[in-house]
């Protein structure tokens, strides 16, 4: 088993990282680590999400620093200011013990005249939003004139964002001798032109490439209707009132018309999309990771990167348009060794999408039903008495209070209490209407069909409980093949 100390890494470092708990390194750390601190060369590591490449570059660059010399020596680049944050609080982790190296994350959205204020000490490195970078170039804020170290994290989404051309602008400003780090999920062939452009045999590591969808992500589907989406999801949080989720949707309208509809109902939602100012964007995480809030609904782009590391679901409240995305929204669950479900909600048109996927990605989807009010009640009150039967009660059980107790339900029978104490339970638990709600789908699908055949396949089936639970006689949509491409070219939104 390799450690993080054979590496090549210091002491500072390796004690910053102990205490962040990292026990081992993982492979994309193990293979990128090495290389970053020796070759001095160009680089592209590619590994999925979650797999820890912000200390993959992270922790090199803080090695090859110089505390000394007050020029900026490494940039990182990241598509989002969320994104851009969270490195920044990584790499302030990381550099804990490494007292004299001054970083500053800078991206759109924040005062810009507070940024060139802390711009003006000297920051060895930057970590910058491609838009507001260039601002700060522009007013000659920033100077890279002495980069030794640019490096592109998330560069697939870099592409996808269409920074194309800030990116070509901002390294006009840097130096032809840098040495260039690029780190992505996926490789599409538009990143091809950075590599063409403005890298130096590169030196490449991939990661698990027959393997890239997270193993330990249960993928599920559920087919379901437009008009009936949002009971369908409000009854997946009923079941499982623990759940943790991010709700992709495509646009901000719906981001942000659906977490309004499940905060009328109750539920403990929020949206973060483009649409937001910083300050409330980072409210919104804040209160996230918090665990003030449990269901984040979200764009794919401003939920991009979001490292959380206990969220139990993914929902793709519709699907991505590309096969990309679908990784990137499903690795959201089941980070850093945990397990997590995600779920996509198709309709009688996303069928097709869905067999993309699974071809694409080499996933067999496995067919959940949306659970309907029977099942959220047998699945609630499971729950709730194994949660009574672990309970182990005060040995110090004030026994006054317990006689009085006994006294007042003493003419009950057991059958009796427990019938009493699980009608208030059940009282708790919110189910929706009783209509089956897996009925408009096998509508549409058997109008050929005669209507009482149609209603007897309605059956009540449970979506989820817990992940063993779950597994409701389903068949499963398989499918193996080639990869690469996607099913919608089309341009998506900036966002
Ligand atoms: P990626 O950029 O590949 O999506 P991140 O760098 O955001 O992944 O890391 C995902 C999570 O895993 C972060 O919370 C990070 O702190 C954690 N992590 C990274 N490396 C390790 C490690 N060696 N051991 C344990 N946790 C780690
Ligand atoms: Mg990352």
């Amino acid at each position: 088993m390799t450690t993080f100390d054979q590496l090549g890494l210091s002491s500072q470092v390796l004690k910053a990282i102990e205490q962040l708990g990292f026990e081992k390194p993982t492979d994309i750390q193990k293979e990128a680590i090495p290389v970053l601190l020796s070759a001095d060369r160009d680089f592209i590591g590619l590994a999925q999400t979650g797999t820890g490449k912000t200390a993959a570059f992270g922790l090199p660059l803080l090695e090859l620093l110089d505390a000394d010399n007050p020029n900026t020596q490494g940039l990182i680049l990241a598509p989002t200011r969320e994104l851009g944050q969270q490195i920044a609080e990584q790499i302030e982790l990381y550099s804990k013990y490494l007292k004299r190296v001054n970083v500053l994350a800078v991206y759109g959205g924040a005062s810009i005249v507070v940024q060139m204020k802390a711009l003006k000490k000297p920051r060895h490195v930057i970590i910058a939003t491609p838009g507001r970078l260039l601002d700060l170039i522009r007013r000659k804020a920033v100077n890279l004139e002495q980069l030794q170290y640019l490096i592109l994290d998330e560069a697939d989404e870099m592409v996808n964002m269409g920074f194309k051309e800030e990116l070509d602008e901002i390294l006009k400003h840097t130096p032809d001798e840098k040495i260039t780090w690029l780190f992505s999920a996926t490789m599409p062939k538009e990143i091809k032109h950075i590599v063409n452009n403005y890298m130096d045999n590169p030196y490449e590591i991939q990661i698990n490439r027959e393997d890239r969808v997270n193993t330990n992500i249960a993928h599920q589907y559920v087919q379901v209707e437009n008009k009936t989406k949002r009971d369908a999801l409000m009854r997946f949080m009923d079941i499982d009132p623990e759940m943790r989720c991010v709700v992709f949707c495509r646009t901000r309208n719906d981001t942000q018309e659906l977490a309004e509809a499940l905060a009328r109902k109750k539920y403990n939602a929020d949206a973060l999309h483009g649409d937001l100012s910083q300050a409330q964007r980072d409210k919104v995480m804040g209160r996230f990771k918090n665990h003030q809030l449990d269901i984040l609904v979200a764009t794919d782009v401003a939920a991009r990167g979001i490292d959380v590391n206990d969220l139990t679901h993914v929902f793709h409240y519709s699907l991505p348009d590309e096969a990309q995305y679908y990784t990137h929204r499903s690795g959201r669950t089941a980070r850093a060794g945990k397990t997590g479900t995600s779920i996509a909600f198709v309709n009688s048109r996303d069928v097709r999408k869905l067999k993309f996927l699974a071809k694409d990605l080499q996933i067999d989807f496995e067919q959940v039903l949306i659970p309907n009010s029977d099942a959220i009640e047998s699945v609630r009150i499971e729950k709730w008495c194994i949660d009574v039967l672990a309970k182990h009660p005060k040995s110090n059980l004030d026994e006054e209070l317990l006689s009085k107790a006994l006294m007042i339900f003493g003419n009950l029978s057991k059958e009796e209490l427990v019938a009493k104490l699980v009608a208030r339970e059940l009282e708790k638990v919110n189910t929706g209407d009783s209509k089956d709600l897996n009925q408009d789908f096998h509508k549409v699908q058997t109008e050929h069909r005669s209507k009482r055949r149609a209603r007897g396949r309605g059956r009540g089936g449970r979506g989820r409980g817990d992940r063993d639970r779950n597994r409701s006689g389903n068949f499963k949509g398989k499918s193996k093949g080639g990869r690469g491409g996607s099913y919608n070219k089309s341009k998506r939104r900036k966002d």
